[in-house]
């Protein structure tokens, strides 16, 4: 069975990026999901041992971020792709309407205190693109408490700056030894629709809808422009963008599982290697240890 591959749904700021030709769906036949669950559970393991030899090297971290719109998939795909790995080696953030703290901050503080150490993987549950996303669909920069030189630029010199000043975050954590990893789930607005549907028929679900949910699907064709714009402005080899079908949750966590998989294999982190002298220095202290040992049967 040939399987998608998540390499054609990769940009990296060369070529074109057109979003309305993506698709968000691949129509695989639903009797092949066993197939799909039981690759994502093999890149699962996969991700785990990778995982603890990272934790041991600790030359290099890594960051995967989700966006999406509402119901697209983003805590079922981070539940399951992270699901084997020690719970030590990951750290994973919200990002919620900022508190009034965050707002008196530059938009990169809270994003800045949540980055990992290296040798850890961090996930952003949404990111600091809500920063050219959400705030730049309702325009909220306008209401910030922020110098008018600023905040009073048309909006489009105020979003290139950001993009600007993204990619040259994102740069900067390349030159760090963090790996940058983007993921836009692209779900299609019918899907979401049927999956709010089903947020509010099925009570156990209830929690996850909000009536604002709603309102902002009505703005889907302002989101879209947003990902247009953000996506083409802010893909770099050194932090591309994925935009995964999501219409299809077995297939979309499949691909992000094979993405993680893959990103891990490359950093090819090694378990440090002790040199032969201190190898050396440890065998008087095991034949201590094991003395003691035979003295304690003896
Ligand atoms: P949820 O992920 O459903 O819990 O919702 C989190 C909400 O916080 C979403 O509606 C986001 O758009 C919103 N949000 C996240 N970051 C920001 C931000 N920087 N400014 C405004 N709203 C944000
Ligand atoms: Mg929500």
């Amino acid at each position: 069975m040939d399987k998608p591959s998540y390499k054609d749904f990769c940009f990296n700021g060369t070529g074109t990026f057109e979003l309305a030709s993506i698709p968000t769906g691949l129509g695989i036949d639903e009797g092949l999901k066993k197939k799909y669950v039981e690759a994502t559970r093999k890149n699962v393991e996969r991700i785990a041992e990778l995982q603890e030899r990272l934790y041991a090297d600790r030359r290099e971290g890594l960051l995967v971020m989700f966006q999406a719109m509402d119901a697209a998939g983003k805590d079922g795909t981070i539940e399951h792709v992270f699901s084997g790995v020690n719970p030590q080696g990951v750290e994973v953030t919200c990002f919620k309407t900022p508190s009034k703290e965050e707002l008196a901050h530059d938009y990169m503080w809270r994003a800045w205190k949540a980055l990992p150490e290296r040798g850890m993987i961090g996930v952003f549950n949404r990111s600091y693109y809500e920063d050219v996303l959400v705030v730049q669909v309702h325009q909220m920069q306008k209401g910030y408490n922020m110098a008018q030189r600023n905040i009073g630029l048309p909006s489009d010199e105020f979003y290139a700056q950001r993009y600007e000043q993204l990619s040259n975050f994102e740069k900067y954590l390349d030159q760090n030894s963090y790996r940058v990893v983007k993921v836009f789930l692209n779900v299609s607005q019918e899907e979401q629709h049927a999956r709010f549907l089903s947020r509010i028929e099925e009570p156990v679900k209830n929690w996850k809808f909000s009536a604002g949910d709603l309102a902002e699907s009505a703005l889907w064709p302002q989101y879209m422009e947003a990902y247009q714009q953000v996506i083409s402005n802010t893909s770099s080899v050194a932090a591309p963008w994925y935009v995964i079908p999501a219409d299809q949750k077995f297939v979309a966590r499949y691909l992000v599982s094979e993405l993680v998989k893959d990103v891990l294999e490359d950093i090819d982190p090694q378990f440090p290697q002790l040199s032969e002298e201190e190898v050396a220095a440890m065998q008087p202290l095991r034949e201590q240890l094991l003395a003691e040992r035979n003295g304690e049967e003896a």
